[in-house]
């Protein structure tokens, strides 16, 4: 009897044993299986939910140029000047002409956004656009001469390295805060329609707030850089840097691809002995600089 009681006692045990055996060797495999897909979702959900006519704009968009990356790490050659630079019709006044210019596409997309504002009584104008590297060039020996090289490193950007010479970007001011550049345009109306408002126009804020590791600049709120609608829409969406957006969709950069489709040489001229006074990225939050828009 006592044998027999054991024996059934083993088999309720073994069979236990068995169910969790059973039990855990199904799920475990099941749990990984979900990480993975979790982990891989952005990307795929991303391409999923894109239809197959925004795909198709988008991949013209990268076709164009419109998601060039020029940073810190990825230089323009000297001798880019972007094509068809049209002149732009908001501008602020006393700023150097030689600024008021984005390629066509830009330029177009520019003015249909500021017009979109001005019928919600904002006014936005650019106070720097396009800038030539003979720009950036006399802007940086500018700051080497007088501050030395580490302290220009820190408030200008190495010729090549701005993204103004794509002529894709512009500077963005308002009457609001007296047509200066600087972080009070976070704040003022003009800036806060354009977090809201500037991706359906195919721009995005090139630097977010909180992102200087992955983008190299602070906070700036008045730069604004076109990439198309779908990119930009979607950036927006995800409240990511350029850098993490081309990195998401293995789009590397395509610096090269973009200067050789680009065989035209300029049709602005350049001024060669620059304008000390113009700020660049990482120095427009400059009070001192106070321009008045005329
Ligand atoms: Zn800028």
């Amino acid at each position: 009897m006592n044998i027999l009681t054991q024996k059934r006692k083993f088999s309720s045990i073994l069979i236990f044993v068995m169910i969790l055996t059973l039990f855990s060797g199904c799920s475990r495999p099941e749990d990984s299986s979900v990480e993975s897909e979790n982990a891989d979702i952005s990307a795929e959900e991303q391409n999923r939910l894109r239809s197959p006519e925004d795909q198709e704009k988008l991949d013209q968009d990268i076709q164009d140029g419109y998601l060039i990356l020029v940073n810190k790490q990825n230089f323009l050659p000297e001798d880019y000047v972007p094509e068809d630079l049209e002149g732009l019709k908001y501008f602020a006044k006393d700023r150097t002409p030689d600024a008021r210019f984005m390629k066509k596409v830009a330029a177009d997309h520019f003015h249909e956004m500021v017009e979109a504002a001005q019928e919600e009584g904002i006014d936005i104008v650019s106070t720097t656009a396009y800038r030539s590297f003979a720009f950036q060039k006399n802007l940086y020996n500018h700051y080497v001469s007088t501050k030395g090289q580490e302290e220009a490193d820190k408030v200008s950007a190495r010729p090549g390295s701005s993204e103004h010479q794509t002529g894709l970007v512009a500077d963005l001011s308002t009457s609001e805060i007296n047509y200066i550049n600087g972080s009070a345009f976070g704040n003022s109306a003009a800036g806060k329609w354009i977090a809201e408002h500037c991706w359906e126009y195919g721009f995005i804020v090139r630097y977010p707030d909180g992102m200087e590791e992955i983008t190299g600049y602070t906070y700036e709120p008045w730069h604004v850089r076109y990439v198309g609608k779908i990119a930009a829409k979607e950036i927006f969406n995800e409240g990511i840097t350029l850098e993490e957006y081309l990195e998401e969709n293995n789009l590397g950069n395509s610096i090269q691809e973009v200067v050789k489709a680009s065989k035209r040489g300029s049709d602005v001229d350049t001024d060669d002995s620059g304008n000390v006074n113009e700020a660049d990225d990482a120095d427009d939050d400059d009070s001192t600089t106070d321009i008045i828009y005329g």
